[in-house]
């Protein structure tokens, strides 16, 4: 059987399985996802070894990252989806007297879940979540490049659930591009703009609809009022985290002129408090996923003036923290997204210009203001368009499940967590019940039918 052979099986035996109608059922949807946590739960230490193997993720960053965050998703979901999943009645117009309108929502059929590295089990398992609850069932392809968590996923799908069910095809792009060719149902796709255009496209050959979870330089504006210390924490955790390697990473900061330096010297505080004075001798420093990653992040280290950090160990893919000062928009460093921990500082004088430069780019993945002047916040919200962010912090907006997640424009389009995975996963179907008790004539062909629609149905 060639590879192409054997997914299309696994498609079939999903789709087969799906019209057995089982996964409709809201018990059979509970007690799966049930079984998804215990699974877990029973492998968080082989779960913590992979992340280590993978990218050096320390057992704190691990669990909040990957595993507290997924347990959180779980049990939101798990405690609300009988309310999510009941049929809802909605109002009735006018025109429409005696009849009911209801949405229904039911699953797509087989969901298509394409996940990356950089937070390998999170990214994989959080919208397996909401593909589950929805009452789909999946496919998941976890990232070639951290090859511990993906062997992880495909041992837990075959020891927890049937592959008609749930399963995982491991490999890289030539395993996606078979898979993306099947008659899917859904494609969610988490990975990088260039790649979610290559699955945009494959999915409109047959019009399957898709979620697209993207990057992009995500701006992080510090103001002068910002209290500096505080700020400088949050957004070196949210800089350094994962070596860099975060979607949602502060890329770049725009910081005013006039409280530049103090910045600095609190960011270079704060790392040294975070990783120590040698963070290449901390052994819970994250490196970067490979060599091609290290040598293109490194080819940024000369880019404007180096005030933190800068050395590297290519042997251990190991970059320490960084901060570049004097950076202008036309360096390198300024032409992609960075992912990775070298943070480039940028200066303004009047908060427009600042908006102006980021207007002039793609829309971000996210964006972060730290000020505590409200003015300032609404200018900021209402003038620049982005997926999602934090007013002073960074990161934490996608850590709550109360909040949808994803991107605008070359970030990405639809969204999920809590609810919003449910609806993403879900196809709200209308349904208008009439009545037979009576007849409105009105809108049948007749003399005096024009006359009762305009005065129902007025401007
Ligand atoms: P990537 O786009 O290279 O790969 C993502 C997935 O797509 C992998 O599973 C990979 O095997 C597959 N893939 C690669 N080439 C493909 C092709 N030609 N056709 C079909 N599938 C293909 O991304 P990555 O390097 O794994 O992840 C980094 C990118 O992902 C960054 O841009 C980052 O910002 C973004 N990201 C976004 C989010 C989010 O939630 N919005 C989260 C994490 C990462």
């Amino acid at each position: 059987m060639t590879v192409n052979d054997s997914i299309a099986a696994i498609v079939s035996a999903q789709q087969h399985f799906f019209h057995k109608d089982i996964t409709k059922e809201i018990d059979f949807r509970l007690q799966q996802l049930g079984k998804l946590r215990q699974a877990v739960i029973a492998r968080e230490n082989d779960i913590m070894e992979a992340l280590r193997k993978d990218l050096n993720k320390s057992e704190q960053e691990a669990f909040s990252t990957e595993i507290g965050i997924v347990y959180k998703e779980l049990s939101f979901i798990i405690k609300n989806l009988k309310r999510w999943a009941k049929p809802k009645r909605v109002k009735t117009a006018l025109t429409h007297v005696g009849s009911k309108g209801m949405v229904y929502p039911e699953p797509y059929g087989t969901a298509l879940i394409i996940a990356p590295w950089n937070y390998p089990w999170q990214l994989a398992i959080s919208p397996l979540i909401g593909a589950l609850a929805a009452g789909n069932t999946a496919i998941v392809k976890p990232s070639e490049l951290t090859p511990n968590v993906s062997r992880l996923i495909t041992a837990m799908f075959e020891e927890t659930f049937d592959p008609e069910y749930v399963a995982s095809v491991e490999g890289g792009p030539e395993v996606s591009t078979s898979l993306l060719e099947q008659p899917l149902d859904y494609i969610f796709f988490t990975g990088s703009t260039h790649v979610g255009k290559i699955v945009m496209e494959a999915a409109a050959k047959q019009l399957t609809p898709v979620t697209l979870e993207l990057g992009g330089k995500s701006p992080c504006i510090v103001h002068e009022d910002a209290p500096l210390a505080l700020a400088a924490s949050r957004i070196a955790f949210g800089k350094y985290t994962n070596a860099g390697q975060t979607c949602v990473a502060p890329d770049y900061i725009l910081v005013h002129s006039q409280v530049k330096e103090k910045f600095i010297s609190h960011l270079k505080d704060a790392i040294t408090s975070f990783y120590g004075k040698e963070p290449l001798a901390n052994p819970d420093y994250g490196r970067i996923v490979s060599e091609k990653h290290f040598d293109r992040l490194s080819g940024f280290l000369n880019n404007g003036t180096l005030r933190h950090g800068g050395n590297t160990l290519r042997d251990r893919l190991l970059i320490e923290p960084t901060v570049l000062d004097d950076i202008t928009w036309d360096m390198p460093v300024m032409e992609e997204e960075i992912f990775g921990p070298l943070c480039p500082i940028l200066t303004y004088d009047q908060l427009h210009e600042a908006v102006q430069a980021i207007n002039a780019r793609p829309k971000p993945l996210a964006l972060y203001l730290f000020t505590e002047n409200e003015d300032v916040q609404d200018y900021v919200l209402s003038s620049v368009s982005f997926g999602g962010g934090c007013v002073n912090d960074t990161l934490m907006h996608l850590a709550t499940p109360f909040l949808p997640f994803g991107g605008v424009g070359e970030s990405g389009m639809g969204s999920y967590h809590g609810e919003y995975s449910f609806h993403t996963f879900s196809h709200m179907k209308s349904v208008l019940k009439q009545t037979n008790r009576f007849d409105f004539k009105f809108r049948y062909p007749s003399k005096n039918g024009l006359g009762i629609l305009k005065k129902l149905m007025k401007p």
